[in-house]
């Protein structure tokens, strides 16, 4: 095998096709050397060194010192030095790049090559001796706390004294002979702490960090990385190994990061920041707030730092010349690190640019427009799951509101929760259910879990690039930071800003579309759905085969699907219709009744408030297809419970309390999601069914009076396992259908058919197609019944399966594919063979889970059905499907 690539003077032995072998970074690295970029020449080593390592007890391949030392020579040659060497030293970086990006999750060495001798070279080629010794004093620090295991604290304490001692209060305040007299003290301590010298040894130090960053994937930050977003444990990072360049040279040096599209809104400018005399880390860090790239941006930002425009004017049009360039050849918006060293600019790192849903969308549209892209990959850009973020709510603008503060929009949506000040406590809270801001001066890659915890995130310091933001809008939370104005007493739990005091508990909002911190909650409102989403939604429907329904039984769900662009309603529950407190008892009385008289006296009163909903519904979605499904209570669902339920269904029944007590009991059942529901109640009770069908037909009747259209319901009887239950209530439909007409005259257009949930109805499809015109499969039980897990007891032990590796994704929520899914494929191939023209759907929870939709759209189903609020997510995985 090639464990080495190398990179440089125009010319690469990779690109960015190859970044599973040679991570994001080092793929990209070689793709912007071989585009004739300005890339600091270097060698990437391989993943597949990463996997040798972990299953060769943290060794190496015995090929890889001979093909590290030859692209080393590479490097030397292209940089005309030599590592170690004492006239003309080179110095290396050494960085991590999985196939994903992991930021800042892993470790990074820089200067490497630098020791006591070549420390005098640096400092006499930077005409600068200060610049050198401080820049050694750093390698010393970075390597013994990543390398050798030694604590940062050691070398800041030894610093502190020293400033102390000298009464000096600023690092910057330290001359070179100051960090020279430092060094030395570093270098005892180190003696001291470690049992050995700084290793002086260029080769050496390569090694150990080397080894330190492919040590890195394991560390666990990267871990909890890595299970929040779904990274494999075997894809392992590569390592980069770049000769040094240095943002930190003086007043014609800089280092900076950009967005060549703006990440937060999509809009086509140059977006990044920069800071003048600084090392990469530093702005990432966020802990100098960093200036603006473009003159536009410092306007628009109201900053008084000069912008790069400005200050570096011949750097800058290079810079937008290159940053061009990139987004051109990648055709997406890239995210660019860059470092100008003493007027040369170097490109770093380029990979495409992280965004919130809306920046994706405007985006994507724009560079379809711009014919970068076509409409379909504009569509398949676009992550389903991520346009969540726009059904976000947002501060309400005609709210009452208290800004104590204002920042930068770092990551869109409004938040609200209390104050806490670090990630423990924001996770603890968390999971008592408390809903919390998380708030800190900066926050690193050791809060995430409490970044993930919280609604939203702000900081009083750092930058639109820092941390903070990517990882936020990664997650899709409301962030705000370099809130300056904002004084943070961790401490004591106290934040300050002007004349407000808050407190740890107190409730805080926070608006990442603005900026805007606000003391106490702020009401919300729901956002557009209109601009460049409108336009993918549109350019996904032109694309996808499948329609797309709601499941919705409620005016405002049906309202809501209709808005969000539900071709119809795929399962109206009807169950659902009935908690509300004067149905339920009703309810509760026909489920009670001792006898058929009983039972008819309260579908009664039933009756009318079904035929008014259904009306509505009708109504509502006028035009468009209407799935109801006649009742499938699990019964314990609306047995009362307490002594008052009792009493009162009592009461309304005529009965004493002990009766119906008694009767309740004699119902209870031991596995009621297996018991007396669907079809078999409409079996049982004949009559059930009978009012439901007739309030179906009746609503229609109603609803075509009111909106001259006539509605054509979709019938549907749930939890069959046999042809003949279908076959028995769909007589009782067809019986109430002519007795409706008989009655007013009016025929009425229907289908019926069935849910698919049981396997046994899988497996029997083709004897059920006959009677059933159409089938909705129900995944929710379907996985229920074909896996024998309960879906109401699965999360003690489904958590453990897939923490265990034993399943990748919980059953309920991604289809299992090998096995339930084989039994949707069965129902449809058998169902189809019977009756061609069966129409097929699904509705269970999977409907708006795009993993899943993929499946269905291969099983060729006619529709999926869920949520009003996941139809556009539906909408946009139906259209990827056929990509
Ligand atoms: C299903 O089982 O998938 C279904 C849609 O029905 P319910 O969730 O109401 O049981
Ligand atoms: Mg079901």
């Amino acid at each position: 095998a090639k464990w080495v690539y190398t990179f440089g003077n125009g010319a690469a032995e990779g690109g960015s096709r190859m970044s599973a072998l040679l991570g994001g970074k080092g793929a990209n690295l070689a793709e912007m050397a071989s585009l004739g970029l300005p890339v600091p020449p270097g060698f990437t080593i391989t993943t597949e060194v990463c996997a040798y390592f972990y299953a060769h007890a943290q060794s190496y391949p015995p090929e890889l010192a001979v093909e590290v030392e030859a692209a080393l020579k590479h490097v030397e040659e292209i940089a005309g030095r030599a590592f170690g060497d004492a006239q003309r030293p080179l110095l290396v970086s050494v960085r991590s790049g999985s196939r994903a990006s992991m930021p800042g999750m892993m470790d990074t060495v820089l200067n490497i090559g630098l020791n006591d001798a070549t420390v005098d070279a640096l400092a006499a080629d930077a005409e600068d001796a200060r610049f050198a010794y401080d820049s050694y004093r750093r390698f010393i620090q970075m390597y013994s706390s990543i390398v050798l295991g030694i604590g940062h604290h050691h070398f800041e304490e030894l610093i502190e004294d020293f400033k102390e001692a000298r009464e000096l209060t600023l690092d910057t305040d330290l001359s070179a002979e100051d960090w020279q007299e430092v060094i030395r003290a570093f270098k005892a301590k180190i003696a001291e702490v470690h049992g050995h010298a700084f290793p002086q040894a260029p080769r050496e130090q390569l090694w150990g960090a080397i080894g330190a960053v492919f040590g890195s994937w394991n560390n666990p930050r990267a871990k909890i990385y890595r299970q929040l977003h779904n990274i494999p444990e075997s894809w392992g990072t590569a390592v980069t190994v770049q000769a040094m360049v240095f943002g930190n040279m003086g007043e014609t040096s800089a280092t900076g990061v950009a967005f060549t599209r703006n990440p937060s809104t999509g809009a086509k400018e140059l977006y990044g920041e920069f800071l003048i005399n600084a090392q990469g880390e530093d702005v990432v860090a966020g802990v100098r707030t960093p200036q603006n790239i473009t003159e536009a941006a410092r306007i628009g930002a109201g900053s008084s730092q000069p912008s790069m425009e400005t200050v570096l004017p011949e750097v800058f049009s290079q810079f937008v010349a290159v940053a061009a360039r990139l987004e051109r050849h990648y055709r997406d918006i890239q995210d660019v690190e860059f470092t100008v060293e003493r007027g040369k600019l170097w490109m770093l790192q380029t990979r495409a640019g992280k965004r919130t849903a809306r920046a994706a969308l405007r985006a994507a549209v724009e560079m379809a427009r711009e014919g970068l892209i076509s409409e379909a990959e504009a569509v398949r850009r676009i992550d389903p799951g991520s346009l969540d973020q726009l059904l976000h709510p947002t501060v309400a603008p005609e709210a009452e509101r208290d800004v104590i503060a204002t920042g930068l929009p770092a990551s869109p949506g409004a938040a609200t929760g209390e104050i806490v000040f670090n990630a423990d406590e924001a996770e603890q809270l968390r999971s008592a259910g408390r809903k919390v801001i998380l708030v800190r001066v900066e926050t690193s890659p050791e809060d995430i879990h409490g970044m993930h915890a919280s609604e939203g995130i702000l900081t009083s310091r750092g930058g639109m690039t820092s941390h903070a933001a990517v990882v936020a809008r990664g997650m899709g939370k409301p962030c705000v930071t370099g809130a300056g104005a904002i004084r943070i007493d961790s401490e004591r739990g106290i934040l300050s800003a002007g004349s407000a005091t808050l407190r740890r508990g107190d409730i805080l909002t926070i608006d990442g579309g603005t900026g805007r911190v606000m003391a106490g909650a702020i009401e919300k409102q729901q956002p557009e759905l209109s601009g460049e989403f409108g336009v993918i939604m549109q350019w996904a429907d032109k694309l996808r085969r499948m329609s797309v329904r709601a499941n919705a039984e409620t005016e405002a769900d049906a309202e809501a699907a209709r808005r969000f662009g539900a071709e119809g309603i795929g399962l109206c529950r009807t169950e659902h219709m009935f908690f509300e407190a004067s149905r339920i008892r009703a309810m509760r009385e026909m489920i009670l009744a001792d006898d058929e008289r009983g039972r008819r006296a309260a579908l009664a009163k039933l009756l009318p408030y079904q035929r008014d909903d259904f009306a509505k519904l009708f109504t509502i979605m006028s035009g468009l297809p209407v799935t109801i499904r006649l009742l499938d209570p699990p019964l314990h669902e609306f047995l009362p419970h307490t002594a008052e339920e009792i009493a009162e269904v009592a009461a309304a029944m005529n009965v004493t309390a002990e009766h119906l007590q008694h009767r309740a009991e004699e119902l209870r059942e031991y596995n009621p999601m297996l018991g007396f529901r669907g079809c078999r109640l409409a079996i049982a009770f004949p009559e059930i069914a009978d009012m439901q069908a007739r309030a179906i037909f009746e609503g229609a009747i109603e609803a075509k009076r009111k909106t001259g259209v006539a509605p054509e319901p979709e019938i549907m009887v749930p939890l069959v396992a046999m042809k003949a239950e279908f076959d028995a209530v769909k007589a009782i439909i067809d019986r109430c259908a002519e007795a409706v007409t008989a009655a007013t005259g009016e025929t009425i257009a229907y289908t019926v058919g069935t849910m698919i949930e049981l396997p046994r109805a899988a497996l029997a499809a083709g004897e059920i197609a006959e009677s059933a015109e159409f089938f909705s499969f129900g995944t929710n039980d379907l996985t229920q019944t074909a896996l024998g897990i309960s879906r109401d007891d699965a999360g003690t032990f489904l958590g453990v399966y897939i923490a265990k590796g034993l399943v990748a994704r919980d059953p309920f929520t991604t289809i299992d594919q090998q096995g339930v899914g084989e039994l949707v494929e069965i129902a449809t191939e058998r169902g189809r063979k019977t009756r061609p023209s069966l129409k097929l759907g699904i509705c269970g929870e999977h409907g708006g889970d795009p993993a899943s939709i993929g499946f269905f759209e291969k099983a060729g189903l006619d529709y999926i059905s869920c949520s009003p609020f996941r139809v556009p997510i539906a909408r946009l995985a139906a259209a990827q499907a056929t990509i």
